[in-house]
């Protein structure tokens, strides 16, 4: 029993130690879900989001880290001139620092969540260091906009199955990772960026990429026209939850699992841990 129960802490572990290799500050790299995580089927209660089952080709963009005063108004262009609408996980102290940029975010249609203050793992933080983290950019948030957020994305997809869970209870925030990512904040060229969203994404699938990077930024337009030309439909990450829908089976299963029953974490942030910081 205490082997097993080792086991299960060292397979938790791994998501929280991968951002100490890649020093967690706020703008280095967020540890990667792997690509095929949007065809693993979800089972159990929904702790977090990676990838919605979906009818009808409907995908959430997101960006993470911003509002970036260099690089998000450019990007605000691109998704206006293409009437396309994404998801922003915004930093409390980038939103404080640029608040006409957050609201024309929300201005413009695209959704608002909650990626921290000031991006540190959460997941060995405190549980008053977490609420901290949260609800300073939720009441920065709500003082810039009118609004608060009603997702959240921990920094490197970096959350224990306690705090998911804690995290959706108290703040009524849902946990969304993701099941698209290029790894832009490896800067490998914007071709290989756009290449890889394209090729990767499929129905319901939530990609995450960052608006604090020029090149990433440089990708989108081959990303949003990449993906259009697919007929990939962009809705807000709320608006593809509220799409989502148990996977159908064709009989009932004789394994249907409790539903109070904690779940191993559906593939998010653990398959990859190689993963360093790029600069
Ligand atoms: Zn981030």
């Amino acid at each position: 029993m205490i082997r097993s129960f080792l086991a299960l802490a060292a397979l938790s572990a791994i998501p929280a130690l991968l951002p100490l290799a890649a020093e967690a500050q706020y703008a280095t790299p967020t540890p990667t879900a792997p690509m095929e995580a949007s065809s693993v089927p979800h089972t159990g209660p929904r702790l977090s989001y990676n990838a919605l089952h979906v009818d009808g080709p409907y995908i959430a963009l997101t960006f993470d880290d911003g509002p970036g005063k260099a690089t998000t108004p450019r990007l605000l262009d691109l998704l206006a001139k293409r009437n396309i609408k994404v998801t922003f996980f915004v930093l409390g102290e980038n939103a404080k620092d640029n608040p006409e940029i957050l609201k024309r975010e929300l201005a413009e249609g695209h959704e608002i969540g909650n990626h921290s203050w000031n991006h540190p793992n959460l997941s060995i933080k405190t549980d008053d260091a977490v609420r901290s983290q949260l609800l300073q950019t939720q009441d920065t948030v709500f003082q810039i906009t009118g609004i608060k957020p009603k997702i959240m994305r921990p920094p490197y997809g970096a959350l224990t199955e306690r705090q998911k869970k804690w995290v959706t209870e108290q703040f009524g925030l849902k946990v969304i990772i993701w099941s698209v990512d290029p790894l832009d904040w490896k800067k490998p060229g914007s071709a290989v960026v756009a290449h890889r969203v394209v090729e990767e994404t499929r129905p319901g699938s939530i990609i995450l990429i960052h608006d604090i990077h020029a090149s990433t930024v440089d990708a989108v337009p081959e990303i949003l026209d990449g993906l259009l030309a697919k007929g990939f439909k962009f809705v807000t990450v709320s608006e593809l939850i509220a799409m989502d829908h148990p996977v159908a089976k064709p009989s009932p299963s004789p394994a249907a699992a409790p539903a109070a029953t904690a779940t191993p974490a559906p593939v998010a942030s653990v398959a990859h841990p190689a993963k360093k910081k790029a600069n």
